[in-house]
């Protein structure tokens, strides 16, 4: 009987310590008594092993052991007086430390559940019967991950650490390759970043090859300062992105110069009608429209090809954009590490060239980063460079700060992405 109950405590280890357990069961909560074994052990203050029992102590941990009732163990120990010095005496407690009311049991299902990045310390506390403050006092003395070795190729992005942060972005190291998480920073502030990056080993950062990041100029100065021999890629991405915004406020410039009766439609153009209705016709991925739009305003269905052949041809301007705008997606998408640095000048002068005031920018901005771009149609273990990985992560690390209102401390927020996002991150200790 005493063994069976040993057995579903999983207190297999402690059952030499115990004298007798006992169950008591209050409302949707089980309470166990154990009596600790009369321990031998020598006086702390004289090392004499023989005493007397003076009295008796009670101690609550808190051990989670059933899915779906709250468990607590009321442990009784002993305190001994010295037959030699009189020294009174506690014996130790199993299960837990001194100070501690959680078995250790308990401690590493929380700090597994601290594992699942969607998991909030509130419904850890409630699913242990414990406070979620108790639960981050467990997250904060065990978990403090190590910073991750430095790739050959990283990915750098920031994200937004929410308006009631102090800090306003952290910076976040990725590897290309593996996708782990290698270190997170507190801020997207050129001299800050180059400050903690330089405490990082010379012969590390001597190593990395490749930097991906997206068009901000301050990593450029960061990367060349703390990665002497890394090239930098822009991810293609982004600049993909820029391309379809300047897209996109072209057609809203032309749009609205058919615009005629903002308040009610019917009075609308047509032509302002199908540039609003069908705006994605100008950013989207042709192969990922469908085959036909039915129009309910034309009453009519338009394939594809003839919707789009409708649209381009409602404005000059906006047809000699859009097919700037494809002449690049076709270069990004075809181009390899043998495309020079001439191939991708042709094809800025063609945006220099523009009518629109907004390509002519994207030209500008093509030129500024024409090097970087040239470096992202390089491959690494078959893989053209870029940053869908960390984009796929700051999205994780989002979820992570909504489930936790936002962290005030920056560097619990760090060790939590760490922890939950890397795999087999180490405990402290472990
Ligand atoms: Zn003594």
């Amino acid at each position: 009987m005493l063994n069976d109950t040993i057995n579903i405590l999983s207190l297999e280890s402690y059952r030499e310590q115990i004298e007798t357990i006992e169950l008591v069961k209050e409302k949707n909560h089980l309470v166990y008594l154990i009596k600790q074994k009369r321990q031998n052990i020598a006086c702390p203050t004289c090392g004499f092993m023989e005493s007397h029992i003076h009295s008796y102590m009670r101690k609550k941990i808190v051990h989670s052991i059933h899915n779906d009732m709250s468990c607590h163990l009321l442990i009784t120990y002993h305190r001994y007086r010295c037959k030699h010095c009189k020294q009174v005496y506690s014996e130790p407690v199993m299960l837990a430390k001194r100070y501690e009311t959680i078995s250790q049991y308990t401690r590493m299902n929380v700090l597994d559940d601290l594992r699942v990045s969607t998991n909030t310390f509130t419904f850890i506390g409630s699913k242990h019967n414990i406070s979620a403050q108790t639960v981050i006092n467990l997250f904060d003395e065990y978990v403090e991950p190590r910073r991750l070795k430095l790739s050959v190729v990283i990915c750098m992005d920031e994200f937004y650490l929410g308006k009631r942060s102090k800090l306003k972005y952290a910076c976040v190291l990725l590897d290309f390759v593996s996708g782990a998480i290698i270190e997170v920073f507190d801020t997207r502030h050129k001299h800050k970043l180059i400050d903690q990056l330089l405490r990082i080993p010379i012969t590390e950062r001597m190593a990395v090859q490749y930097v991906i990041i997206d068009m901000w100029d301050s990593y450029r100065a960061v990367i060349h300062k703390c990665f002497p021999n890394a090239k930098i890629a822009v991810d293609s991405f982004h600049v993909i992105w820029h391309l379809n915004r300047a897209m996109n406020d072209i057609r809203i410039r032309v749009m609205n110069r058919y615009k005629k009766n903002s308040s009610s439609l019917i009075h609308n153009d047509i032509y302002y009608y199908m540039l609003k209705k069908y705006y994605f016709f100008l950013v989207v991925d042709y192969d990922r429209l469908a085959k036909e739009y039915v129009i309910p305003k034309l009453k009519t269905t338009y394939t594809k090809d003839n919707l789009l052949y409708y649209l381009l041809s409602i404005d000059k301007e906006l047809r000699a954009a859009f097919e700037l705008k494809e002449i690049y997606r076709d270069f990004n998408k075809t181009a390899d590490q043998y495309t020079t640095l001439e191939d991708l000048e042709d094809l800025i002068q063609k945006f220099r060239k523009s009518s629109s005031e907004e390509m002519k920018k994207v030209g500008k901005m093509l030129h500024n980063w024409q090097a970087e771009i040239l470096n992202s149609f390089t491959k690494v273990e078959g893989k053209r460079l870029s940053n869908s990985k960390i984009e796929n992560k700051n999205s994780q690390i989002k979820t992570i700060m909504k489930t936790a209102n936002g962290y005030k401390d920056f560097y619990r927020l760090r060790n939590r992405i760490l922890f939950s996002l890397n795999k087999n991150t180490s405990i402290k200790g472990k």
